[in-house]
């Protein structure tokens, strides 16, 4: 019997052979001393690669998405965001029930960036009755849109809106590498237009455990009294930190292998009759299909996918296939005529 392909997400992948060997060996120290040597080390490799002054490593995305907003805003602060994003939609409303922070969630393109025109009318003029506005971010690459990077030339447009209004810049760069190689720029070419920003190590990257800020020197020492006040500080964090400086030095070329396996899919999925798939041609790891008529129950058609050995996350009407470290073009075509068989089956 075959193991399943998991293709939920990419947050299912295992720490490689030299990931563990690095988390077994690395030296280590009290973090709230500021002593682990090895989280310093990733501090400091981190914020050089992403051209900011000083870097933060948290536990998670979403604490790390927290804690770059508590920085930015105070309560009653306003902040402009994307609807189809991870932080508007599944944060638990973080930001409001922790920070009240007031989020105003713009519409999402299909290509994941937000309308210049409709941005800039949301731009509030200081006015007693208004909150103020007080922070713009951005979500690179985007999930929703089916994983489409934000180009460097996008980013520039919104940093110009946000300069003009006085405004920072942050940006939700969970998976900031898959953007960066797909678009094949350097990060710092993303980066260099946000204030701050965050990404995960444990998505793509493949690392059991952690996320980073990134930002400058003062921000990012508001960043730790924030992530303390959260409970995000750790003691020996370096085990967790010396598999992020791998995944950081081994993991981060090899994306490029994720973006060809997901283009295979999508152009598998797209022979099939009657399912629909987005985006046709995958920029970086991200599939989604559905069937294409109502009548046809996307849970039903997970379902069976999953008993047959391919797994998948439904997402609304959508099922959603991420590719990732692990995964491999025999996977695919496996999973292919997995899915060929099933599909069959339910759209008879
Ligand atoms: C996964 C993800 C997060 C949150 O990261 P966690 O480590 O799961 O808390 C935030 N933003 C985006 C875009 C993500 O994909």
């Amino acid at each position: 019997m075959n193991k399943p392909v998991d293709l939920r997400s990419d947050t299912v992948t295992l720490p490689s052979p030299s990931m563990r060997r690095a988390m077994y060996e690395a030296e280590l120290g009290d973090d709230g001393y500021g002593e682990d040597r090895t989280v310093t080390r990733l501090h400091e490799m981190v914020a050089e690669r992403v051209g900011k002054e000083a870097a933060l490593m948290t536990p998670s995305g979403c604490m790390a998405n927290l804690i770059a907003l508590l920085t930015f805003c105070d309560r009653g602060n306003e902040v402009i965001l994307g609807r189809q994003t991870d932080m508007y939609l599944w944060e638990v409303g973080a930001m409001s029930a922790v920070g009240g922070i007031f989020p105003n969630p713009l519409e999402n393109e299909l290509d994941g960036t937000i309308d210049l025109a409709a941005l800039e009318a949301s731009l509030r003029p200081e006015d007693v009755h208004f909150p103020r506005t007080r922070l713009i971010c951005l979500e690179n690459s985007h999930n929703l849109s089916g994983g489409t990077p934000l180009t460097p030339g996008y980013i520039g447009q919104v940093k110009a809106v946000a300069d003009r209004h006085h405004l920072p810049l942050y940006l939700d760069g969970a998976r900031l590498f898959n953007a960066a190689v797909a678009l094949n720029v350097d990060p710092l070419e993303i980066t260099r237009h946000v204030d701050a920003l965050m990404f995960c190590f444990s998505k793509g990257l493949s690392c059991p455990v952690g996320s980073i800020i990134c930002g400058s020197r003062s921000y990012i020492e508001e960043a730790h009294r924030h992530r303390k006040m959260l409970g995000g500080q750790m003691r020996q964090a370096g085990v967790i930190a010396a598999a992020a400086i791998v995944a950081m030095t081994e993991m981060v070329e090899r994306l490029a292998d994720d973006h060809k396996h997901a283009r295979l899919l999508a152009s598998g999925l797209l022979e099939l009759d009657g399912l629909e798939v987005r985006p046709e041609k995958p920029q970086t790891n991200i599939v989604f299909f559905r069937p294409a008529r109502a009548g046809i129950s996307t849970e039903a058609l997970a379902s069976r996918l999953e008993v047959a050995g391919v797994r998948t996350l439904p997402m609304g009407s959508w099922l959603r296939a991420v590719t990732h470290f692990g995964i491999e073009a025999d996977d695919i075509h496996r999973a292919l005529q997995i899915i060929a068989v099933e599909w069959k089956a339910v759209s008879r």
